[in-house]
């Protein structure tokens, strides 16, 4: 029978065992599986190639995202490694965004010189990329939006329609939004990769990552990468994130309202400069992410009135933030992308990419949304006062 994303997130391979009738699937730990004669392999052979409960979360993210087929992998970057062994070989054209995450763009940057191939990192949320993109005839864009940590807004159809010309092939790392929020395959793009670690989890207990691909063809093809690389995820990790992805519907509902109330909080202080988030009528890709979006998240950046010193006043002495990296789970974190997730950037890039000092990035939880801006208020005002008497 037709489902919702909402019942598969839920109902994924509840029901599904057999030899006791568990409703809950069991977790499968062992690494071998038996032959029930010479030459008759059972459907899974060994772990690494297939395990049944990797199989209930792969087809689950299948579903959810309106794909052929997925592979899950041990983390976010094995499901982009998986890709790019892929899809990319010596002598082609590669554009990423110039404001990738960066572990991808690390990993772009070593394989475009050990494989030899041009790797072409542009402003994908720039007016003109669209253009770009289709003048450098590329056998692979790959595509992050909102982006990290500025949430610039890029667009997926005009982007699929400017690659696809060329012959070549979209792929969107969807992980800020998680398919509640945004379907990539719906606008054209020919897979879609999250880090698992993040929303689909949502409890920031299990490093994890799925590649969704749009036809068969090419979800066989990364799931041969990936038990040939050695990179498909574990049984306990693949249990638990399953687990996770039946709260996610009701999850990504709660982070958005804290996150809308966050917003109103900042954008009324007076140490807030500025406000990134693409519900914000203001914000230049307001528009774009009305059309291709289900909502506009729980990440949020914002700047500082008084730079970094600002900064440590207001992360000093929260009680409802984590002052971490990553995102995604049902904690608020806080983070300052210039000295922590960015850091490996030299102050000029960061300049250059927009990264100012005062600029913090947020990644708001699902506790009381009462709590978290009394927290961040009085955070504010301390950042505030610290301005005032330099
Ligand atoms: C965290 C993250 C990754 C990497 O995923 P891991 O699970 O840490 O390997 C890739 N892309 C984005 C956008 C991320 O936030």
């Amino acid at each position: 029978m037709e489902r919702s994303w909402r019942t598969a997130a839920v109902r994924a391979g509840i029901d599904a065992d057999t030899a006791e009738g568990a409703v809950v699937p069991p977790i499968y730990l062992s690494t071998n599986y038996g032959f029930t004669g010479l030459r008759a392999p059972r459907t899974h052979d060994y772990s690494r190639s297939g395990n049944p409960t990797r199989s209930h979360l792969a087809d689950a993210l299948a579903e959810l995202d309106g794909a052929a087929g997925a592979v899950v992998t041990a983390s976010g970057m094995g499901a982009i490694t998986t890709t790019l062994m892929a899809l990319v070989s010596a002598g082609d054209t590669v554009v990423a965004p110039h404001d990738a995450y960066g572990g991808t763009w690390r990993l772009l940057d070593a394989l475009a010189r050990r494989v030899g191939f041009d790797l072409h990192l542009l402003d994908l949320a720039a007016p003109d990329a669209v253009e770009r993109v289709r003048t450098l005839v590329p056998v692979l864009t790959w595509v992050e939006t909102p982006s990290n940590p500025l949430l610039a807004i890029s667009d997926l159809a005009a982007l699929a329609d400017a690659t696809h010309a060329g012959g070549g092939l979209l792929v969107a790392d969807n992980t800020f939004c998680s398919p509640v929020l945004q379907r990539p395959l719906e606008f054209g793009a020919d897979a879609v990769v999250q880090s698992s670690t993040k929303y689909l989890n949502g409890h920031s207990d299990v490093i994890g990552g799925v590649v969704a691909s749009a036809t068969a063809e090419m979800a066989e093809q990364m799931a041969w990468w990936a038990n040939c690389l050695g990179v498909t995820g574990g049984a306990f990790d693949s249990y638990l994130t399953l687990r996770g992805l039946r709260t996610l519907g009701v999850r990504m509902a709660a982070h958005q309202e804290n996150a809308a109330a966050v917003v109103d909080a900042l954008c009324a202080h007076p140490a807030v400069e500025r406000v990134h988030y693409p519900g914000l009528a203001d914000h230049p890709g307001h528009e774009l992410a009305q059309r291709q979006m289900d909502g506009f998240g729980a990440i949020v950046s914002f700047e500082v009135v008084g730079g970094e010193d600002a900064v440590a006043a207001l992360v000093d002495g929260l009680a409802h933030f984590s002052l971490a990296e990553s995102l995604g789970g049902v904690e608020s974190l806080i983070c300052h992308p210039g000295s922590m997730t960015h850091a490996a950037m030299p102050p000029e890039v960061q300049e250059a990419a927009g990264l100012r000092p005062g600029l913090v990035r947020l990644s708001v939880g699902i506790e009381d949304p009462d709590d978290l801006v009394t927290d961040l208020v009085a955070g504010l005002d301390r950042a505030g006062a610290c301005d005032e008497s330099e």
